[in-house]
Formats: structure tokens, C-alpha cells, sequence
């Protein structure tokens, strides 16, 4: 009779937990790391509880004894995605609406993200806070089915000001958004935040063209001191060239859109050089492809009623993205960006992935990330330096510094690819499997559970 390690230990009474745990040989597959190192062509890495042990080309990898064994042999092997800014909760596939903001349904925005392939994503200032939390703790105790991270962080503006004209209907139900007219009222609500373990925030610095209230500059000076006093990572939507000024000139960490309409200038191009902000770029929800042409990768996750609703309410919505022939302001936009884009990433502006999901109906989690880095890619940006651009680096600026890299330590989440991204961008979307921390999600029970009608 064999004894195994595994008898043994019952044998002897021992908890079978104080073995070491399997582990598990990838190899085969390119690997790319997510961060500045170059892709590893051939690669192998070693999976136990969890966690990457070893890394890097085949011939450099050991197995452990008993370690299974899965051949990734012609397939691509990059970090799962960190996403720095959606808006999750609201949208129920078939409604969209406050009441729909529960934990269980904030669980299944992350799960959609997941099958898409993403680790932690972020819910930017129109989420309440208690439930953020009381989610937060149930991933933290294993309680949650795996899904992306939980990451949140509370928001600003003044009165009736903030999030656009879709997305307030909603907030304004749930009394989410901190709104304060003082500097001395928003350092107070700064400093309750920090109290609560609160790590980042966000402010609304943009009157919307005149149609919107705007937080007055002293009282926004006052939020940006008032976090970095305690320690506070600041995160601030600003959309016209003079109010970006006013807030890289502040020293926001993150400089969330991007200026469409109007030229840059040298004295901004100055001050993004000095301050080398975060760039929440976001401009993919602005990419009418992901809904109005027919796209498989987008429709896998949804009802087919759903689908249908999205073709034929996409264009009386008044925030969409037209699905027509781009009108005459539309190119001139496009045209803006494709200056300022790179003029942006010369100057040092550190993208990060950002998408918007959850600001109006009709966007599913996770599939805008890709259509964020396709457009990122189209502007002028190298994929190496896109597939950074959305793993490692708002890893590290979200604190998550276990995820969005490949390499000995960090958590076992990862994208396996049929197709390599590095050849195109929107290789990404050719997912053959996401594994989050070390376990392979079962994809074709979540797109049964997604494409559910309800
Ligand atoms: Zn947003």
C-alpha cells in the first residue's frame, strides 16, 4: 500500500492544513509581467495557497514534489486588471435605479467584473459608505463567492452639484455624495472619513459648462490639504483645461478625464511635467462600439432582453454615446484627443485604467476595461505600456500592491489568453481563463448566471 502524505497525516491525527499546501506548475505560456520587465516567452510559475512562489522562464522553474501540472503551451499569461473608477450598484440589468444599491447585487457587478478579468475595482464617490464597508468585511471573511476586490472611496461637491444628470437622480436618493459649501465643513467631513479607515476620495471640480453648481476653489483647496494631511490618496473629476489646471496645480493624486474639447497649453503641459499626476484617462464609455454595434464580448454577460432594450433605447438616452454617424462635434472631439493624448503621456501623466461603469444603464462590469485600453492604444499609447497602465500601476496606487504583477509573492490572479495582447490590444478580450488568487472561476456558470432573464 502507498502511503501518501495525505493518509499519513490522518493517520497520525495531524490537520491535513499544516501540510504544505498543493501546488500547482504553469508553464508553457508567454508571460507578461505587468509592470516594466519584458514579456518571458516560454515561461513557468509556481501557484501555492494563493500566491505566486516562482517565476520566470521554464528552464528556471521548479516544481515542487506532487505539484499538478497545466500546460499553457502557445497561450499568454498576464496580471489580472485593477480598475480605478466605476460606479457600482446601480444598474440591475433590466432597471437602473437606487433601490437596486444592495450588497448582493454589488456582489454580482463584481463577479461580472471578474469574468472579464478583473482583481479590485473601484466604486468612486456615489456609493454609501455602511455598505461599502459591511461588503468590504464579508470578502475580507471568505463569505462572498470570488469576484474582484471591493474598492471604494467617498465623494464631494457642492449641493445639488457632483455626479451628471443620470447618475444624481440616483445619489441624490441615497444621500451619497458629501456635500459641502465651507472649507471648514469639508476638512470636518475629510477628517470623519480618515476616522473610518477611509483611504482615498474624490471631489467634482466642474460646473458642467454653466449648468451645474461648482465647488467653490478655497473650499476645494481645503479637501486636497485637508486629505493629504491625513494621508489621504485625492482623486478629482475635472474636464475643462482651466479647472485641470487648478487641481494638478493642488496636487490632486488622481486627475480623473481628460480635456476633449479644447487644446492644451504650454503652461499645463508645465505643471502635468512637475506633478506627474495619475490619469484616470475614462474615456471608453465615449467609445459608442461597446453598444451599438453587435459585439459578442459585451453581449455574453447579458439577458438577450437586455440586449435588445440597449439597441433600441441607446440613442434617446441623453448621455449616450449616439450610435449614428459621429456628428460634426463628435470628430472634432476625436481629432482633440488624438493631440492631447500623447501630448499628455509625453509630459508624464501616469495612466491608470478607469471606465465609468455603472454612470448610466446599458454597460456591463469588466467589459469596458478592455474597451479602455483599445482606445488608450488607438490614441497613440503602446500595449506594453497599456497592459501596465491597467495592472500594476493602479495596483499600486490603490494600495493593492498583492495584485497586477506576475512575480514571486503576489497573489495568484491572472488572465490566460488565446491570442497575445502585445501583437493587439484587443487580444485582451480572447480570455480563455481568469484565475483569482490561485483558483480558476468557472466562467461558463457565471455567463449562465449573467444571461439569466429576470
Ligand atoms: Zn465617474
Amino acid at each position: 500500500m502507498r502511503i501518501t502524505l495525505a493518509s499519513l497525516a490522518v493517520t497520525l491525527g495531524v490537520a491535513l492544513s499544516a501540510q504544505a499546501p498543493p501546488a500547482t506548475l504553469f508553464e508553457g505560456a508567454r508571460l507578461i509581467p505587468g509592470d516594466e520587465r519584458p514579456p518571458i516567452e516560454d515561461g513557468a510559475f509556481v501557484v501555492q495557497d494563493g500566491r505566486i512562489t516562482a517565476v520566470g522562464p521554464r528552464n528556471t522553474v521548479t516544481a515542487p514534489a506532487g505539484a499538478t501540472r497545466v500546460d499553457l503551451t502557445g497561450r499568454t499569461v498576464m496580471p489580472a486588471l485593477v480598475n480605478v473608477h466605476v460606479h457600482i450598484g446601480y444598474e440591475g440589468y433590466s432597471t437602473w435605479r437606487a433601490s437596486n444599491h444592495t450588497p448582493a447585487n454589488v456582489v454580482d457587478h463584481l463577479q461580472r467584473s471578474a469574468y472579464y478579468g478583473t482583481a479590485a475595482t473601484t466604486s468612486v464617490g456615489t456609493s454609501p459608505l455602511e455598505q461599502m464597508l459591511q461588503v468590504q468585511a464579508s470578502q475580507r471573511a471568505g463569505k462572498t463567492p470570488p469576484a474582484a476586490r471591493l474598492l471604494f472611496m467617498p465623494g464631494f461637491a457642492p449641493p445639488n452639484g457632483g455626479p451628471d444628470a443620470v447618475l444624481r437622480v440616483a445619489t441624490n436618493e441615497l444621500k451619497v455624495v458629501n456635500e459641502v459649501t465651507t472649507a471648514a465643513a469639508a476638512r470636518a467631513a475629510v477628517q470623519r472619513l480618515a476616522d473610518r479607515g477611509v483611504r482615498h476620495v474624490k471631489a467634482w471640480f466642474d460646473d458642467r459648462r454653466g449648468s451645474y453648481p461648482k465647488l467653490s476653489t478655497d473650499t476645494y483647496l481645503a479637501i486636497v490639504d485637508e486629505a493629504h494631511r491625513r494621508g489621504l490618496t485625492m482623486h478629482t473629476h475635472a474636464i475643462e483645461l482651466a479647472d485641470q489646471k487648478i487641481v494638478v496645480k493642488a496636487g490632486t493624486d488622481v486627475l480623473v478625464h481628460m480635456v476633449q474639447r479644447e487644446p492644451l497649453d504650454d503652461e499645463y503641459l508645465a505643471l502635468v511635467r512637475e506633478k506627474r499626476p495619475y490619469w484616470a484617462t475614462v474615456i471608453g464609455l465615449g467609445d459608442p462600439t461597446e453598444v451599438c454595434r453587435p459585439d459578442p464580448f459585451f453581449e455574453q454577460a447579458l439577458p438577450p432582453s437586455v440586449v435588445t432594450t440597449i439597441r433600441a433605447t441607446v440613442e434617446r438616452r441623453p448621455l449616450a454615446p449616439s450610435c449614428g454617424p459621429p456628428s460634426a462635434t463628435a470628430a472634432d472631439r476625436e481629432r482633440q484627443m488624438a493631440i492631447n493624448f500623447p501630448q499628455m503621456l509625453k509630459a508624464g501623466a501616469r495612466v491608470v485604467l478607469a471606465t465609468d461603469t455603472g454612470i448610466q444603464p446599458g454597460h456591463t462590469f469588466g467589459s469596458g476595461e478592455h474597451v479602455e485600453m483599445a482606445r488608450w492604444v488607438q490614441l497613440g499609447m503602446s500595449p506594453a505600456e497599456a497592459i501596465v497602465a491597467a495592472t500594476s500601476r493602479p495596483a499600486t496606487l490603490m494600495g493593492q500592491t498583492d495584485l497586477g504583477t506576475l512575480a514571486a509573492g503576489k497573489r495568484a490572479s491572472f488572465l490566460v489568453l488565446d491570442a497575445n495582447p502585445l501583437d493587439d490590444i484587443r487580444n485582451t478580450r480572447r480570455i480563455a481563463d481568469v484565475y483569482l488568487d490561485g483558483r480558476k472561476l468557472d466562467r461558463a456558470a457565471l455567463r449562465a448566471q449573467f444571461s439569466r432573464e429576470r
